[in-house]
């Protein structure tokens, strides 16, 4: 494509462009040229690398020093990476305009969007191929260093709801991170702090994949905050406007944040938002708490951290098999979102057990009444924006003419009383919303021209409206007298009506004759018949009374199409008021569809899931049996061995051992997808399971190097573990693996010895350890409520087999060499391994003695070492150093330099 401006032109937009005020890189802007879109500068390369991984598109133009850098696109290409910037790359994007081509020096802002606001992006953000976009959230985060708090703002501006929270936070943000990941917004905002607190906050929000701004301290103030509130919240009917008497005013931190994140989305500077907004209280205690360590653990959804790792086999991929959007949507909320309450556990698990044991009403859900719903939700928020046309009217009406059906078949499932929970939490409100909606389709049914929906064409009855009706009537006549004018000049010009002579229409043109180029010397120079164009398909032409008909029939119908437009608005405004109605629907909709959907899976899996049975918090026990791993049991060629779990009062914290590839990682990370997946009201692979509700899921799986550049994997872990060890209670289900490989084997052994004391005597948490250290299965002996598992293999002479059974008791083998060799390790650095196996064999037998005196003293250095360093790193901060000294200075301290 080539930018169509002559040297003068491009020389003013150069100019224009260089006196631009600087932006962050984050932002790219793009320059609205009719036909195509431009980006220039460093947007360009930023643009070219994100989107094409190469700057070769990159063209220049100006000449000499003026040279600028510039992108092309066209407008498809613009929506579609457009898209992509926004949602998948995370950057912000301003659109400018040059109204009527005037000068390329004057250009404005058109419009603009961010990940976690695309309100000006419509066709974004209800492309309902798109999972994450409606749930369009920011959320404000404000630290209160004084109170150690953290006030929270999600602010939803398609939803048009603000939820706010206060809480207390250690140093690891940790209560902020599982906020980020279980309520899922797009984008964070934080305020520039000279203490660096800002930079930990953008940490926190990166690591959860969601893109942070920093804005102005001064923003993040409550000052004006009632005056912005008075205008945008909807006060209930009779309620004097007054901000000041809403409770979450108390929750100042919050509150400020709040009015930071209304400056940045600039509500207040559109008055379609007056009285839209409602606010209430973020509940993160509804759900068990669960952060990106954990949710990157058990490979719950792909994230930044394991997309490239972990594929398709994810908790979410494996359990969607949703029909609606409204359901995937659903889902994905809800596997971050695992529920403390055991009564909403259970119903979710009733209705699931219901639809599996039901397979006609499962199938039939399935494969016809849920397919045919369609996304309502969108539907519904265009139709609240009066987005909406005809054919949307039309979608909702075909959707409503169906749902009885469905209401039908879940009434049926039972004979006689349908279950109690489907009717209270399904049957019930989808009855009485369709009721609502009775007017609605008697409304669309006597508007909509039906007999035109099976053409693909959506217009209002002419019957519907006496002056459409009068119009339409006129326009027939003259239809009829095209026909009579046809056979009339056929006769005049001695052609055949039915072949040589053809009348025809456009909506441009009207109605006009066409002769072949054979038949046109019949017209030549006929004045009677006027020629419109020639081209080869033949002559177009009209007769003189042809000509005065046309006219009248051109106004006639701009009239016509004016009327029919009106009645369509009028429609839609009608149709707006059924907006919230519709949204309830595809609320109970998307539930129906994803508990549907956990029963097609616990029934289509080759050995099948079963309902577990939920035990109060508290309960001090739990038990799987034939525990599968969801995920991992779907690889081909996997025939996978199931194993037992059980936590009570002499078996809470469970140390498992065993050979390298031998199954532990993938047996504890089972558990903990099987206790999550309960908790959202799934089946879960096994045989039987009984699952207390938990108060969290943590996890802490290898050394995940990625997560804070610039810290050793050593300070990783102690960050990472120590978050834990703050978290966990006795309700909570810990899971480590491999605590302790970055460093060396003395520490680590000391450090994981330490921790593993701490959770099993302390917190006395539902415990799960994998580890190489051998040493930690002496634990048993001296804890009551520690047991040792191990992983199972087999050895016969040079033979090894892994059986991935886990069996009780320690393992008393060392593997190594022979999963080197099964590895494929050439045989001389086996034969070399062996060999130093055997001295160091002999030399342990030396030393025995004299052995356990050495455990003990490299235990305590492993805690002392734990409470130094900690101390240290306190002391650090308060001496506000730069993070990047701070890592150095700790480095130094953990002897690592
Ligand atoms: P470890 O943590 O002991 O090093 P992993 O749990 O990573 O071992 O398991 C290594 C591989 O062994 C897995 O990728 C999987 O293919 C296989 N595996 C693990 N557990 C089982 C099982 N119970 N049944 C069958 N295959 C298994």
């Amino acid at each position: 494509i080539q930018l169509n401006l002559d040297g003068q032109q491009i020389n003013t937009f150069v100019s224009y462009f260089k006196s631009l005020p600087p932006k962050p890189a984050t932002t790219i802007r793009f320059f609205n040229r009719g036909d195509f879109y431009t980006v220039h500068g460093s947007d360009a390369e930023t643009a070219a690398k994100s989107i094409f991984r190469t700057t070769s598109f990159i063209k220049s133009i100006g000449s000499g020093g003026d040279a600028l850098d510039s992108l092309i696109f066209n407008k498809n290409q613009f929506e579609n990476y457009v898209k992509d910037l926004l949602l998948v790359k995370q950057y912000r994007v301003e659109v400018y305009t040059n109204p009527g081509k005037k000068s390329q020096s004057s250009w404005n802002l058109e419009f603009k969007g961010s990940p976690g606001n695309l309100s000006q992006f419509e066709d974004i953000l209800f492309s309902s191929d798109n999972d994450r976009v409606l749930g369009n959230s920011v959320l404000g985060i404000k630290f209160d260093s004084k109170s150690k708090s953290v006030g929270v703002a999600l602010v939803d501006n398609v939803d048009h709801c603000f939820s706010v929270a206060e809480f207390p936070d250690d140093d690891h943000f940790s209560n902020l991170e599982s906020v980020i990941i279980q309520f899922g917004p797009k984008e964070c905002v934080g305020a520039s702090e000279s203490s660096g607190d800002s930079d930990r906050l953008k940490k926190i929000a990166e690591r959860c994949g969601v893109m942070f701004s920093v804005r102005k301290k001064s923003e993040f103030s409550s000052d004006g905050l009632t005056q912005d509130l008075n205008r945008l919240l909807k006060f209930k009917d009779g309620q004097q406007q007054n901000a000041q008497a809403i409770p979450q005013m108390s929750l100042e931190v919050a509150m400020a944040s709040l009015s930071a994140v209304i400056k940045y989305l600039e509500l207040c500077s559109d008055s379609e938002n007056f009285g839209h907004f409602k606010i209430q209280n973020l509940d993160r205690q509804r759900f068990v708490y669960m952060d990106s360590a954990a949710i990157s653990a058990l490979s719950v959804y792909s994230t930044a951290e394991n997309s490239s790792k972990s594929g398709p086999t994810t908790i979410v991929d494996l359990l969607d098999k949703c029909r609606t959007a409204q359901g995937h949507r659903l889902l994905h909320q809800w596997v971050k979102q695992p529920l403390k309450d055991i009564n909403v556990v259970n119903e979710r698990h009733d209705i699931v057990e219901l639809l599996y044991n039901n397979t006609v009403l499962r199938q039939s859900l399935y494969e016809e009444s849920l397919r045919r719903v369609p996304d309502l939700l969108v539907l519904s928020k265009k139709l609240e924006r009066k987005k909406s046309n005809l054919q949307d009217c039309y979608r909702i009406y075909q959707a409503m003419e169906k749902l009885p059906l469905l209401v039908q078949s879940l009434e049926e499932c039972t004979d006689g009383e349908p279950h109690p929970t489907l009717r209270d939490s399904i049957i019930q409100p989808l009855k009485e919303n369709l009721k609502d909606m009775e007017k609605y389709q008697e409304m669309v049914g006597s508007t909509i021209d039906l007999d035109l929906v099976n053409k693909g064409e959506y217009l209002v009855k002419a019957e519907f409206d006496e002056d459409l009706q009068k119009l339409r009537e006129k326009l027939d006549e003259l239809e009829e007298a095209f026909e009579r004018e046809l056979n009339r000049a056929a006769r005049d010009l001695s052609l055949d009506p039915k072949k040589t002579l053809k009348l025809e229409s456009n909506p441009q043109l009207g109605y006009f004759f066409r002769v072949t180029l054979k038949e046109e010397k019949t017209i030549r120079n006929n004045k009677n018949y006027p020629q419109i164009d020639t081209n080869k398909a033949g002559v177009r032409f009209r007769s003189t009374k042809l000509l005065d008909m046309n006219e009248e029939y051109l106004a006639i119908m701009e009239q016509y199409s004016e009327h029919q437009q009106s009645i369509v608005n009028e429609v839609i405004s009608i149709a707006a008021g059924y907006s919230g109605t519709l949204q309830q629907i595809s609320d109970v909709i998307a539930r129906l569809d994803v508990l549907c959907s956990f029963a097609m899976v616990a029934s289509c899996s080759s050995k099948p899931y079963v309902r577990p049975k939920m035990l109060p918090q508290g309960s001090g026990k739990m038990k799987i049996i034939e525990a599968r791993h969801p995920c991992v049991e779907l690889v081909d060629n996997v025939s996978f061995i199931p194993n037992d779990i059980e936590f009570n009062n002499c078996s809470l914290f469970q140390v498992i051992t065993g050979p390298n590839m031998g199954g532990k990682s993938t047996f504890i990370r089972s558990i903990g997808d099987i206790a999550l997946m309960a908790h959202i009201g799934s089946f879960v692979s096994c045989s039987e399971a009984e699952i207390p509700i938990l108060d969290a899921i943590l996890a802490r799986v290898g050394a995940s190097d990625s997560l804070l550049k610039g810290m050793s994997t050593f300070m990783v872990e102690m960050v990472e573990t120590a978050g834990i060890l703050k978290m966990a209670t006795s309700d909570s289900l810990v899971i480590i693996d491999e605590l302790g490989r970055g460093t060396s084997t003395y520490e680590g052994c000391g450090i994981a010895w330490a921790i593993a004391e701490y959770l099993a005597t302390q917190a006395k948490s539902y415990s799960l350890f994998a580890t190489h250290f051998h040493e930690l299965t002496r634990l048993a002996d001296e804890i009551e409520s520690v047991r040792n598992l191990h992983v199972s293999a087999a050895t016969l002479e040079d033979t090894f087999t892994l059986l991935y059974k886990v069996k009780p008791g320690a393992c008393d083998q060392s593997f190594g060499i022979h999963v080197a060799k099964m590895a494929r390790f050439p045989d001389n650095v086996i034969e070399e391994a062996k060999r130093k196996l055997e001295e160091l064999e002999d030399y342990q037998s030396t030393v025995e003695v004299e052995s356990d005196v050495k455990r003990r003293k490299l235990i305590l250095d492993g805690e002392e070492l734990i409470k130094n360093t900690l101390q240290k790193c306190k002391s650090l901060k308060n001496e506000q150093l730069s993070e990047e000294e701070l890592l150095k200075r700790i480095k130094e301290l953990s002897g690592e330099v």
